[in-house]
């Protein structure tokens, strides 16, 4: 698309989308949003109040009947129209996250097909919501089980994946039955505003996905949580934010779906593979700068292998081109905000003066924009802050190991556990060490897990429930008993 500007979006827009008409704010409020690469700013945006939450609450209550009845190879038909529309305009959608967001392009479009494939895989589960019937033990009556959709679902997105993390939850839970109102990450609304025009360009009806760019996050949530019509939460976001949602979910005991942070450990083994070892590590780690939940933000080496992965880990990492995520030939984007940026560079500061080495990077570029340089960091104390927090930038710190079980240990020791990832050449030996893991999901000898066919989501702090795969729908759904005698 060569130079991108917004203009090049015809149809994007820039109000909330609520009952499928595009409406200002009620106080006529807007927010901005910027480019990460300048700090710029690329639009204004309707900045949703708690007045527009309520009203898009009745909108989505308004439209439930009606969806809920209509026939799920209908609903099918219509997602599988939203995923044709989002393959026909990947490329401006890749533009777009990239502008907002300041990841690189590439790393765009592979956000730009994994969101898509949930609309794929959810049109094809929209048919298949089964229930059961079985005689009860007694023999007195028969149990009937019937899958009905949740009610109105409030979703609540982060700015790393400003589409996957939308279509994960808009997928599923329209297969369901199910009607929405999706409050995106204010640093990022452009996109989930474009994905509710290619929704309703699909055929979804007025009233079933409703958009909330808000600033006032706190506010908005906490007003569509206490009304009685709502009936779901489902948050992608910190672990800190997902705690707070938990609470105010409680006062109305609103089923709640909890996608939280990670802090991945990825072990390499003495028998690893190195080549295989170091790509998958380029996945895990840099990945949209290291900016994604499931990001490598640890390392444990075998000390036998140590230097010799870490050289070439360097060397990989140092060869990425840094720029603006919209221009062609970058690999790494600037970081999505200064708070970002500025947490990362003190994450790093704190490691080095625990004794850590650096072998690469460790500092901001001096240019405008939210940048941080890849960076490695060798013999880092294992007590040292860095090992404990995400990192949520390019900095890759490596500690050694001598013992298998050792490194288990460490690797579940944080109050997280959405994904770890191994890498050895014994396949028992890496499945018996994925049985021990405390995580939700395991990459074997694999730096990506994600996939819109498989459960994702975490252990113990990193969340509650699973989005993806068969069950991902079920988070949706509810079960109705019926006893019943004939
Ligand atoms: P965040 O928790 O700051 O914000 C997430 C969303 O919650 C945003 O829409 C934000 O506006 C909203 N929000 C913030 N404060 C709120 C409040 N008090 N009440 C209601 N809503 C509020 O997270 P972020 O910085 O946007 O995203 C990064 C975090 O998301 C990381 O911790 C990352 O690990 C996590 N994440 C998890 C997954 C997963 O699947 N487990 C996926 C992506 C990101």
């Amino acid at each position: 698309m060569g130079d991108f500007s917004l203009d090049q979006i015809a149809d994007l827009p820039l109000e909330l989308c609520i009952g499928g008409k595009q409406v200002p704010a009620s106080d006529s409020s807007r927010f901005d949003v910027h480019d990460p690469a300048t700090g710029d700013v690329i639009a204004s945006v309707a900045d949703g109040s708690v007045d527009d939450a309520l009203a898009a609450v009745a909108a989505a209550a308004g439209a439930a009947g009606a969806w809920a009845a209509t026939a799920p190879r209908e609903r099918s038909e219509i997602l599988r129209r939203a995923f044709e529309l989002m393959r026909d305009r990947s490329d401006e959608l890749a533009h777009l996250i990239s502008l907002e967001n300041g990841k690189a392009l590439p790393d765009a479009r592979g956000e730009v097909a994994y969101a898509a494939e949930f609309f794929r895989w959810y049109a094809e589960e929209a048919v298949r919501a089964s229930g059961s019937v079985m005689t009860a033990p007694s023999g007195a009556n028969r149990i009937v089980v019937l899958q009905q959709p949740v009610g109105i679902c409030v979703l609540v997105t982060p700015w790393n994946f400003p589409a996957a993390m939308a279509t994960r939850k808009i997928g599923p839970a329209l297969a369901a039955g199910c009607t929405v109102v999706l409050k995106p990450a204010s640093d990022t609304p452009l996109t989930a505003l474009l994905m509710a025009k290619i929704l309703e360009d699909a055929g979804v009806p007025a009233g079933v996905v409703n958009v909330l760019p808000a600033r006032r996050s706190g506010a908005v949530v906490s007003a569509m949580l206490h009304d009685p019509r709502v009936r779901k939460l489902s948050f992608t976001g910190s672990t800190e934010v997902g705690r707070v949602l938990l609470r105010e979910a409680a006062d109305q005991v609103v089923n709640c779906s909890m996608e939280l942070g990670g802090n991945a450990p990825f072990l390499v083994l003495d028998d690893a593979d190195l080549d295989d070892a170091v790509d998958g590590a380029m996945v895990a780690k840099m990945r949209n700068a290291g900016e994604a939940c499931t990001a490598a933000n640890r390392f444990y080496v075998h000390a036998d292998v140590a230097d010799e992965f870490s050289r070439r880990l360097a060397e990989r990492m140092a060869a990425l081109r840094v720029g603006p995520g919209t221009s062609d030939d970058t690999e790494i984007g600037p970081l999505v905000n200064e708070e970002s940026a500025a947490k990362v560079a003190s994450l790093v500061a704190g490691a080095v003066a625990d004794g850590a080495r650096i072998v690469l990077g460790g500092a901001r570029p001096d240019r405008a924009g939210y940048y941080y340089e890849p960076t490695v960091l060798l013999d880092v104390p294992r007590t040292s802050g860095i090992l404990g927090e995400e990192i949520f930038g390019p900095v890759a710190p490596v500690v050694t190991f001598t013992d298998e079980a050792d490194a288990i240990r460490m690797a579940n020791d944080t109050e997280f556990g959405l994904v770890s990832y191994v890498y050895t050449s014994d396949l028992a030996r890496g499945m018996r060490i994925s049985e021990a893991l405390d995580s939700g999901m395991v990459g074997l000898n694999r730096g990506l897990v994600s996939d819109p066919a498989a459960p994702f989501g975490g252990t113990k702090q990193s969340g509650i429930g699973r989005e993806g795969g068969h069950e991902g729908m079920l988070d949706y759904l509810e079960s109705k008993y019926i006893a019943v005698s004939w």
